[in-house]
């Protein structure tokens, strides 16, 4: 079977103006690269490519459909507020540990504390600067882990909204998509009417109008 080379425009019924839109797209981007030199502060000089692409109106109109987003996963999130309350704590802590250096000297100065009812000085100590330091080691010990709770349930409930995203993202988003990409690949370009057309649905669609065609088969412009 022998079978043309160029279909025909749904609209003018004729092929001279035909064009793939892939070649068309092609035709009307210009990808390059430009050296670029800098100088560093030795004087030696760098080179690098810079790349760069442009369009022609034309080219815009007929571009490939954007791939969408993968959803980020949240661990990238709880990675960066770690590293954030870890950055916090190492200046904050050092800071919190100054006035234990105004109470250790007083801890030594109470070996000079005369006994107080037959207690000796290091029991007293141990009551006035222990029992605090303990509360609060333990009230500290306690928040962690109350914060650790609250945490891993956010985490959790991120991680559940995160799997249902991505579950929606690759069973919809991402086949989507892919079905746009691949009748653009089948789809043709009439340069008299400015349409544009997939030969085995004979449709003429406005070029402005691809992208919702693309998506949405149904669609009329
Ligand atoms: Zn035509």
């Amino acid at each position: 079977m022998n079978t043309p080379s160029l279909p025909i425009c749904p609209k003018c019924r004729q092929t001279d103006q035909i064009q793939k839109v892939t070649s068309a797209y092609g035709l009307n981007t210009k990808e390059w690269y430009e050296t670029r030199t800098s100088t560093d502060s030795d004087g030696n000089s760098h080179s690098y490519q810079e790349r760069h692409e442009a369009h022609t109106q034309l080219g815009l109109r007929l571009k490939p459909p954007q791939k969408p987003a993968s959803p980020t996963h949240p661990g990238l999130w709880y990675a960066v507020g770690g590293l954030v309350v870890f950055a916090l704590a190492s200046v904050l802590c050092p800071i919190a540990f100054v006035p234990l250096s105004f109470i250790l000297p007083l801890l030594g100065g109470s070996a000079f504390i005369p006994d107080i009812a037959g207690m000796p000085a290091w029991v007293i100590t141990l009551f006035v600067v222990g029992l605090p330091t303990l509360c609060f080691i333990l009230l500290g010990l306690g928040l962690l882990v109350w914060l650790g709770s609250k945490v891993k349930k956010r985490f959790d409930s991120d991680m559940k909204k995160y799997r249902d995203k991505k579950a929606v993202f690759e069973r919809d988003e991402l086949p989507r998509w892919q079905r746009a990409k691949e009748r653009w690949e089948q789809m043709y370009f009439c340069m008299r009417d400015e349409t544009v057309f997939i030969p085995a649905e004979n449709k003429a669609i406005k070029a402005d109008d691809m992208e919702k065609y693309l998506y949405d088969p149904q669609f009329r412009s």
